[in-house]
Parts: structure tokens; sequence; C-alpha cells
């Protein structure tokens, strides 16, 4: 049966289309598509043509916003409309207009103006519901209208198999503008910025404005050299803006802008990752000297983790976080191993080193012996004591080397346990001093080996990692955590450091809960994970420790244990977390993310949980970890071990 629409007012039949319109209004709403839908009915039921929604800016100015097919170009006929409609808010502001050009029949007879009415309403109905969605100085959306629209483009560009890129814009220097003429120019610049965005991306994507001065647009269908002649574009065009502020004396403000970029499928394929990229590259633009336009590098170890966990996500590749399952673990303790309180643990052969931080004391097991065999150092100030140990490492040849923290030096025990001498902490003439003096410490927190024997020592206070030969004399490498370019608030905390078998140096950041990597003449890598919610993987919440595989053989055991670790993969960053989370994560070398093993899901297993301090590995490629709940040292091995 045929449905009759009737109108209550005019007792006329209603066009069917303007119910159904009602409906998606109501429920499935698409402003664009149904303002577009709106006009249609117009053009095709009315003698009308030329229909046009506008925004009103703050300077009473209107800028179009959509436009019926049949409104001529530019200059082809008069700008003026011959019917314009305020479409007020509920807040009685009005913001948008509807206006009527008319071309062809500038009469308007009865059965055009009731549907014009009907059409009045609907449109008042959708500004309103859009009204929420956009921003009501620049007219574009805001960021709740944008991202769900960047969302559907993507999902499209994902059934497409089409490409699609991200733009993220930002004013330079824009407080400047604030500070030295006022908000209300402010707002012009700003409003001027907004139009060229628009202008620019017109028939290309939609635009937002995201957040105070920074806006935000999706390219459906562009790749990297599209988008990056759009954004150029975008930076031109602000470069021509004039804002006068006073005619007269013939001054202007002419902002610039710059411009980061972000690609799917190149840089990820959820709409948080293409943003979080686009603002790298914008943040990169900045430091770069502002006025341009940046892609944050495909290749770049922070886009091949989100690449990987991506894979790993959409099981491409064998999953890599129940390493818990493939994974031996063994108290020590359990096994009447571990007196007092373990901060520390170093492995040579079949002897273990335990840092005991109770007794102030090394207690060496023999494994071959099954015994303990001698305490290196006490509590006390004697060259041969601690007064706060934190951390140990063993040489190739059997010598400990223990921090002890208060007295800012680093003290040297022999094979058979007897105390050697000292690396820092002591002056030319050998009298002990601190600070900041090339070879001595102040407040050494951490030591390590690398694979040449040569010593690395992290400091807190000074914030750096020098390295020392096998002999104990300053080699001359300082790096100084400072000097490394990290977004800021940037407050290093050098927690731990390590080596892998090529002599790079990874020094452990708790400030930014990094992992930054050196090579061996201290040159600055890359970093490895970054800071990140609890749980995610390869970010860091809470990181405290790290270990380096120097000789590959925990990168063979995580293979055979089914990570994705390529075969003669040179060496593992192990990652350790506690508090919020407690597990260990493993990097390759590169940064790239290879599991995690999280000890959360494994307490039910274990019968407690864990919360791990220190790691070191073996040359076998265990791993022994400490458990600061248990008082415990962990042996942990994989498949194979
Ligand atoms: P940078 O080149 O690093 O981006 O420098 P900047 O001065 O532009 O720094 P930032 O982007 O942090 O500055 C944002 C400023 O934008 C701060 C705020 O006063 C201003 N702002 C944000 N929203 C508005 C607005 O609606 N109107 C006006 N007039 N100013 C705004
Ligand atoms: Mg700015
Ligand atoms: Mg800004």
């Amino acid at each position: 049966m045929a449905e009759f629409h009737f109108d209550p007012r005019t007792r006329r039949e209603m066009d069917p289309e303007i119910p159904d319109l009602q409906k998606r209004i109501n429920y499935d709403f698409d402003f664009e598509n149904v303002v577009a839908e709106i006009f249609a009915l117009l053009e095709k039921k009315t003698t009308l043509r030329g229909f046009r929604l506008a925004v009103v800016g703050r300077d009473h100015k209107k800028r179009p916003l959509l436009a019926s097919p049949t409104m001529p170009r530019k200059g082809k006929a008069s700008r003026c409309p011959l019917l314009s409609y305020p479409l007020p808010l509920t807040n009685d502001e009005v913001r948008y207009t509807f206006d009527v050009f008319a071309f062809e029949t500038p009469q308007l007879n009865r059965p055009d103006s009731d549907l014009l009415e009907k059409c009045l309403d609907l449109l008042y109905q959708a500004v309103n519901k859009d009204y929420h969605e956009r921003d009501h100085l620049s007219g574009l959306y805001n960021r709740h209208g944008f991202l769900p629209r960047m969302e559907k483009e993507l999902e499209a560009a994902k059934a497409e198999n089409q490409p699609l890129a991200a733009l993220m814009m930002d004013l330079d220097h824009f407080k400047n503008v604030n500070d030295t003429y006022g908000h209300p120019v402010g707002d012009l610049v700003l409003f001027e910025f907004a139009s060229v965005i628009a202008d620019a991306a017109a028939g290309h994507g939609t635009v937002g404005r995201y957040g105070g001065e920074e806006f935000a647009a999706v390219l459906p269908g562009h790749g990297e050299q599209e988008a990056m002649e759009l954004a150029e574009a975008i930076r031109l065009k602000t470069e021509k803006i004039k804002v006068w502020v006073d005619k007269a004396g013939g001054k202007f403000v002419a902002p610039t802008c710059s411009v980061g970029v972000s690609l799917f499928p190149g840089h990820g394929s959820d709409v948080e990752t293409l943003i979080h990229f686009a603002d790298l590259a914008l943040y990169e633009a900045k430091n770069a000297g502002r006025n341009r336009v940046a892609l944050y590098p495909l290749d770049a170890p922070e886009a091949r983790l989100t690449k990987l966990k991506e894979t790993v996500e959409a099981g491409e590749l064998e999953p890599l976080r129940d390493l818990e399952g493939k994974c031996k673990i063994l108290s020590l303790r359990g096994r009447d191993l571990v007196p007092g309180l373990p901060l520390a643990v170093a492995v040579d052969g079949p002897r273990l080193f335990m840092l005991d931080g109770q007794a102030k004391t090394v207690h060496l097991y023999d494994g071959k012996a099954k015994k303990f065999v001698a305490d290196l150092g006490g509590p006390g100030e004697g060259p041969d004591q601690f007064e706060g140990p934190v951390d140990l490492a063993v040489t190739a040849d059997g010598r400990a080397l223990v921090v002890d923290a208060p007295s800012h030096v680093v003290k040297v025990f022999g094979p058979d346990g007897g105390f050697q001498g000292f690396i820092g902490g002591r002056d030319a003439d050998g009298a002990p001093m601190f600070g900041y003096v090339k070879g001595t410490f102040n407040e050494p927190v951490a030591v390590a080996l690398d694979g040449e024997g040569r010593v690395l020592v992290a400091e807190r206070m000074n914030r750096r990692v020098q390295r020392f030969t096998a002999e104990g004399e300053f080699d001359g490498l300082e790096i100084p955590l400072d000097a490394v370019d990290v977004a800021p608030p940037y407050q290093p905390d050098p927690r731990d450091v390590a080596a892998d078998g090529g002599g790079n140096v990874y020094v452990l950041d708790a400030g930014n809960s990094v992992v930054q990597k050196f090579d061996a003449a201290g040159a600055y890598v890359r970093s490895l994970g970054g800071p990140g919610p609890a749980g995610d993987a390869g970010r860091f919440k809470g990181v405290v420790a790290l270990a380096v595989d120097r000789y590959g053989a925990l990168a063979s055991r995580l293979r055979e244990a089914g990570a994705a670790v390529p075969a003669g993969a040179p060496g593992v960053v192990v990652t350790v977390e506690a508090g919020d989370v407690n597990r260990l994560q493993f990097f390759d070398v590169d940064g790239t993310y290879l599991g995690m093993v999280d000890f959360a899901r494994l307490a039910e297993k274990l019968g407690r949980s864990v919360r791990p301090g220190r790691v070191t590995v073996t040359s076998q490629g265990n791993l022994y970890l400490v458990d600061q709940e248990g008082a415990d040292v962990l042996q942990l091995s994989f498949a194979g071990g």
C-alpha cells in the first residue's frame, strides 16, 4: 500500500521525500549528505536554482559551507542571493544562513515557497544538530565532529584499498600575535588560517579544528606526494595571509604555519596512530625552524613499532604475548640460594654473584661446588666496604665491580674475593672525591660491561654514562643524556646501562620512560620504547632496569620459543617495568618490539605476584631477575633451555 503524507497545516499532500529526510536527520545523521539531499530535492521540485548554506563569521562575513551543483562558479553570477534566510540556533545566535540565488526564475510561486518552508525547517534542524560538532570561530568541525568523519574515511580507504593522508597544522609563534595585538586580532588570524585550510582542502578531504590553533585534515586517496603538495600549498597560502592591525600605519600580521603529515597505510591504520604521527611530524617541523612541512620517517623505529604491533594484532604474525607459557621460572630463594635482600645479580659461568642490600655484601655462590664460597665487602666506610651498594657486574676474568652510590665509587674485587681497587671516585693523587669531573662520579647507579671488556658506569646526578678500560682507566667516552634531543619536558633520570656485542651503549632513562641507544663512539643512534599507557606493548610505564643479550644467545632462545626474532639477530634488549605493570619486554637492537613476559599473567601459576628489579642475561641466554616482592632471584629460561 502506498504511503501518503499530509502536511497537517496546509492539509496538502507532503512530498514523500520530506519524511525520509526527517528520519535521516533523526537517526542516520550525516550533515553534508542531508543538506545535499535537501538541495537536490529543491532543485528537482521547484523552479529555483542555486542554493547555498553559509557560515557567518565573527566579522559578519559569510563563508560558503555547502552549495548545490547549480551554484555557478565564482564570478559567473552576482554574489548576492535573491533570498537569504537566517537559520537561528537554539541559543538564538545566527551562525548559518541559507541562501537562494534563483538564477533562472527570480520569482517565487506558491508550491515553491511551500516546499522551501519545509526545507528550511529541515535545514534548521540539521544545522542545530551539526552545531555541536562545529567550532564556532572557524565554522569547521571541532574535534568531536572531525574524528568520526576521519574514522569513516579511513574505513572507506581500507575497504577500497586506497591510500589516505592526515595533516596536522599549527600556527607558528601564535602566542606572540595574541600577546602583541590582543585576542581579537588573534581570532581574525585564526579565522583566515582556517579559511586557507578549508579552501585548499575543498574537494580533497575533510578539515577540522583540532585544538586551540591546531587544525587537522584527512585526505582520502592521497599518497605521500599528493599529501605533501597539498600541505605545501597550505603553507604557502598561509604565508600570504595579511591581517591588518593598523592600515594607515601599514601594520599587519603575516602568520606562518607548520604542517605535519602522516600516511595510511605507511604509518598505521587507526585514527589515533595517524594523528600521533602527524603530530610527531608537526613537532619535527617546528623543531626544524617552523614555516615548513614534515613527514615522519616511515622507517623510524616508532613507525616500525606500530606497524609490527598492528601485524601482530591482525593475526598475521605469531602472537608474541604468550612468552609466559614458553618460559620456565625457577625461584633461587626456594633453593636456599638467596640470603638477605637481593638488589642485583651477576653470573660468571657457574659462579653467581648476589648483591645483598641488607647485609651490604656480595654473596658469591659456586654452582659447581654447590656452596657459598665468599662474601665481598660488608657494611662500613673502609675501602673494601659498602655504604650503599646498588649494582654489580662481573668481568670475563672473574672480577666483581660493585657500585657504591653514597661513596660515589665503583669497587673492584678479584676472583678470590679480595679487594683490588677503585674505578672513579678518586682524584689523580688517589684521594676520595666526587663531582662533575670526567672519570669521577656523582651518585653512580649502574655498571655494565661491553663486548670488549670495557666498563660503563651510569650516574644519576651527573645524568651521564662514562666508559673505562678493562683496567679501570677513564677511556675518554662520556655520554651526557642532557644532550639528547627529546620532546620536553625532558628530565633524564638514568637508572641502568648495558651494551651489545658491537659496543653500542643502551641507557635506561626512567625520567623519559625510554631507552637511549648510542654507538661505541657515543653518537646518539635512536630511542627504544617511550612512555605509554600501562600494558601497551613496546611502551613503558615505570621502567626500572635493562639488560642486553651481548652474545645473541637470548635471541635464538626467543626464536625457538616462537617470537618473531629474525635469524642471526645480533641481540636482544630486555627491559623491566615494575609498579603498575610488572613485566619484561624484549626488543631487537633496532628497537623493534619482540614480545613480553607479564608477571600478572603468571601470578596464578607462580602462586604469587612478582615485582621485578634488576636483570642480567647470561651467555647461555638465560635471565636472572631480582624479584623485589619476594626478596628472590628468579631464573628464567626459554624453549631449549
Ligand atoms: P609554536 O610555533 O611553537 O606553535 O608557538 P605558539 O606560540 O603558536 O605556541 P602554541 O601553539 O603552544 O600556542 C598556542 C596559543 O594559541 C596559545 C593560545 O593563547 C592561542 N589560542 C588558542 N586558541 C585561541 C583562540 O581561539 N583565539 C586566540 N586568539 N588565541 C588562541
Ligand atoms: Mg602554534
Ligand atoms: Mg599549538
